[in-house]
């Protein structure tokens, strides 16, 4: 299993370097044919471009669109993304990768002086964080790039965007349409919330799908008419809300949290991330703060003093987080001293506010919709020698991820590398390793690294039972796995100590 892990990566190696020998030779291939302009062929005009989409789509078996698509691809890719480009030569992307970039920089003038500075930058991205980019995290990263050398034209899209909101209708076959409206981020996911929880409100011999109770219900709530259960049950045990209920509990149920600086907030230049959407911009953050049912909190607790600060020697500066050589890092407590496993709301809000995302590399599950899983496992029996109750040893997991983390024989681990990031690992049973995000939200908010959550003493100590040298651990299934689980662990940090030396400090 071992190799054939190792064989797996490297064939997405090989595939991406192909996809990259593909896009080199069909831009010469359209360099050429744009170079000779158009031929006349029995009086008939053929543009350069349309020769290359000919040539392209016959010799790779793609239809006329399809071939379009590979040579815009292409263009931009050359023209516009050439560092990001050689990533893919080198096999640490893979072709939708680029796909993603590519999309997310396309509004850029072709003629802005970003363009490669923007370049640059992702592609030095992509190669120090090593690790997973999920879609959504390599979204994140492209826009936060975009914004930071260019705030004004990302103000200025948001604005066309937003002035751009309508409703739509389209015709379809068959006596059916569509219906649908453009709107800021938030008041999408407030409709679709007030829309959902009508529709899930019938008793469950409904019979309809999901799909069919949600569009009975935007007509519903579009029109004010009735949205009732169709059981036909006399028994019916539906408690179908009135309209007017359904609105004004969304407007009081609905949560869309929001990470920012307490600088943007306040008016200077920056970005925030709203979950479910990603990167939006100050102005963006601003005014969502400056609705009436804004509740902003900051992330360090309020009312509990910080158990202290600590300074933490951070490594070189980094293009991406300009900080400090020296960081101070304010402590406060993680779990409540009388149930040292539970964090505390303040470190549980934290930790989903610094991850975004569930911890399982290429999960783009919500973190707050995920549950907080000890990294390494809490020991009842021993908490010393188990794993903390602490920022840096819990990460949100999806529910599956957690499932599958208990259940299963993968171990993930969670620690800071030399330049003080936060990385995650999971090893598969045979002891492959495999990184986990390339980036949190840290990467985003800089300042987040100064914040910590420790498990604090106990006190009173937890009563614990007494045992003598001799005794033999707990003997059950979940006490073996997490002592194997200890020695694993025990054995990658050696491992990767081990590595340090070797190589210097890690490249990341
Ligand atoms: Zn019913
Ligand atoms: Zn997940």
């Amino acid at each position: 299993m071992y190799s054939l892990m190792d064989e797996l990566k490297a064939s997405q190696c090989r595939e991406s370097h192909e996809h990259w020998a593909r896009y080199k030779t069909v831009h010469a291939i359209a360099e050429r044919c744009i170079t000779t302009g158009n031929t006349f062929d029995g009086g008939i005009v053929v543009t350069g471009e349309a020769d290359c989409v000919q040539r392209v789509s016959r010799q790779l078996s793609l239809t006329r669109r399809q071939a379009e698509i590979l040579i815009d691809e292409t263009i931009t890719l050359h023209e516009n993304l050439p560092e990001v480009l050689d990533t893919l030569r080198d096999g640490i992307t893979t072709r939708w990768q680029l796909q993603v970039i590519a999309s997310r920089t396309a509004l850029i003038p072709a003629d802005s002086s970003i363009i490669p500075i923007l370049d640059a930058d992702i592609a030095a991205n992509l190669r120090t964080k090593k690790g997973a980019w999920s879609r959504a995290r390599l979204r994140d990263m492209v826009d936060r790039l975009v914004f930071r050398h260019d705030p004004d034209l990302v103000r200025e899209r948001r604005k066309e965007a937003l002035d751009n909101r309508g409703m739509w209708i389209d015709i379809l076959d068959d006596g059916t349409g569509v219906f649908s409206a453009v709107m800021s981020a938030e008041n999408t996911r407030i409709a679709a919330k007030a829309v959902r929880a009508l529709a899930d409100s019938v008793c469950k011999h409904d019979g309809r799908t999901v799909g069919q109770r949600n569009s009975d219900a935007v007509f519903a709530l579009c029109t004010g008419t009735a949205f009732e259960c169709l059981c036909g049950r006399d028994d019916c045990t539906a408690q179908v809300r009135d309209l007017g209920d359904v609105v004004a509990s969304v407007s009081s149920e609905v949560r869309i949290h929001v990470v920012t600086d307490a600088a943007t907030l306040n008016g200077a230049p920056g970005i925030g991330w709203m979950d479910g959407h990603g990167v939006v911009i100050d102005e963006h953050v601003r005014d969502l703060a400056a609705r009436p049912d804004a509740v902003i909190t900051p992330l360090t607790p309020v009312r509990t003093p910080p158990m202290g600060v600590v300074a933490e020697t951070d490594g070189p500066d980094t293009d991406d987080t300009p900080a400090p050589s020296t960081e101070l890092v304010i402590v406060y407590p993680g779990s409540l001293p009388s149930d040292p496993y539970r964090p505390t709301q303040a470190c549980a809000d934290f930790v989903r506010s610094r991850h975004g995302y569930c911890g399982e590399p290429f999960c783009d599950h919500s973190a707050f919709d995920s549950d907080l899983d000890h990294v390494a496992e809490f020991d009842r029996q021993n908490p010393s020698r188990g794993g903390a109750t602490s920022s840096e040893n819990l990460n949100p997991k999806c529910r599956y991820g957690h499932l599958h983390k208990t259940f299963g024989d993968w171990i993930d681990v969670q620690y800071r590398d030399e330049d003080g990031r936060l990385i995650t690992e999971c090893i598969t049973p045979e002891g492959h390793r495999i990184l986990g995000d390339a980036e949190t939200l840290e990467d985003l908010f800089p300042n987040l690294r100064r914040i910590r959550f420790e498990q604090p003493a106990q006190a009173p100590p937890t009563p614990r039972v007494i045992t003598g040298d001799d005794t033999p651990p707990p003997n059950n299934r979940t006490a073996a796995k997490h002592a194997r689980r200890r020695a694993e662990r025990a054995r990658n940090r050696r491992e990767r100590e081990r590595r340090g030396q070797i190589d210097g400090p890690a490249p990341f």
